[in-house]
């Protein structure tokens, strides 16, 4: 394809990746995503079908996207969820296909995700106490989610496996000397996420995100690091403890925003895209879909959406505009 013809914003910026969430369901409640009581689902019919995510994906890939991952909500709470990956691996032209999960069903899924083609696996934990991790979530299943861990961590062919933990001001400070000794013991990567204003309970408010600076500075002094290499449209600054005892890392979407790299659209279950995690504005991809739109048609409402993709998220400013869906219902 002619880099002409590749997938660009009106910024000047290349999409190549695309964050496909399958579910708005999930099976726990953090605090910092949904409401404790959990949100209106949305019906079976209103979210698209492997056939219909399979053939979205086979479109972006057409106009240039290399990665995907897929989300939720928790993917794994999707009935047949490993199909959805096998079809996946089969689209020539992904180079990275990937998943982000809670890890809570992941004991039960790993084998079958490894089989079907995943290529690696992120699993969110916030805390490695039981109590804390409990309180974070709702749910009382460290446990569970650290075998689920283990489980995936068993297929080498799915890499690099990497914990994230949101940073939370107040809850997080807690957590760093264990998240540390378990990236110097362990071959999974830790990262610190910061907290962002996507929260269904609105909780979240400036003071509250604890920054990426400030963590590294808390471990730094306990453990040397040194920073790695950046890769391209990678959101994350990387440290290795300078002994050469594993890695930790930090994404800074609100201290240290990474807007003008960005190289990311999302799909909502319902088959809606968004340029932005912080976009007020979607597309609706699922009706053309459903009625009868053919693939070039498709690519031309796709490439005038992320034509609009926006500058930049504003958290940091004032008026900023909070998105009406939280994180569970976007996608993260
Ligand atoms: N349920 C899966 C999970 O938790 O890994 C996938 C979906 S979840 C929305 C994706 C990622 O978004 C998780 O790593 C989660 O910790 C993160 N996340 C959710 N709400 C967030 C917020 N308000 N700020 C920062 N990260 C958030
Ligand atoms: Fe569910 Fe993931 Fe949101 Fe937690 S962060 S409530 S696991 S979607």
């Amino acid at each position: 394809m002619g880099t002409d013809q590749l997938l660009h914003d009106g910024h000047g910026r290349r999409i190549a990746d695309l964050r496909v969430s399958v579910t708005d369901r999930c099976n726990f409640r953090c605090q910092y995503c949904m409401p404790a009581a959990g949100l209106p689902w949305l019906d079976r019919e209103e979210i698209l079908s492997f056939e219909e995510i399979e053939r979205v994906v086979r479109v972006f890939v057409e106009l240039g996207v290399e990665d995907v991952r897929l989300t939720g909500g928790e993917p794994l709470v999707r009935r047949d969820f490993p199909a959805l990956v096998a079809m996946l691996a089969e689209v020539d032209g992904i180079r990275d296909l990937s998943l982000t999960t809670n890890g809570y069903l992941l004991e039960r899924d790993a084998e079958a995700l490894a089989r079907a083609g995943i290529g690696r696996v992120n699993v969110s934990i916030d805390s490695l106490q039981r109590d804390r991790f409990f309180e974070l979530t709702r749910r009382d299943a460290l446990a569970r989610v650290l075998r689920g861990l283990e489980a995936i961590g068993a297929h080498p062919e799915v890499r690099p496996v990497k914990v994230n933990a949101v940073a939370i001001r107040g809850f997080t400070e807690a957590e760093v000397e264990r998240f540390c000794r378990f990236a110097r013991s362990t071959d999974f990567q830790v990262r610190f996420i910061e907290f962002m204003p996507l929260d269904a309970d609105r909780a979240w408010t400036p003071d509250s995100v604890l920054a990426g600076e400030e963590l590294r500075g808390m471990i730094e002094a306990i453990h040397p690091l040194e920073e790695l290499p950046r890769g391209p449209s990678s959101t994350a600054r990387v440290f290795r403890f300078a002994d050469g005892q594993g890695e930790i890392g930090f994404v800074n979407p609100v201290s240290e925003p990474f807007c003008a790299e960005c190289n990311r659209v999302r799909l909502t279950a319902e088959g809606r895209l968004r340029t932005c995690l912080f976009s007020v504005h979607e597309t609706d991809l699922r009706e053309p879909l459903r009625g009868g739109a053919d693939d070039a048609e498709l690519a031309a409402i796709i490439r005038e959406a992320v034509w609009r993709k926006e500058l930049k998220h504003r958290v940091n400013e004032p008026g900023f505009r909070r998105p009406a869906r939280s994180m569970s219902a976007i996608g993260g």
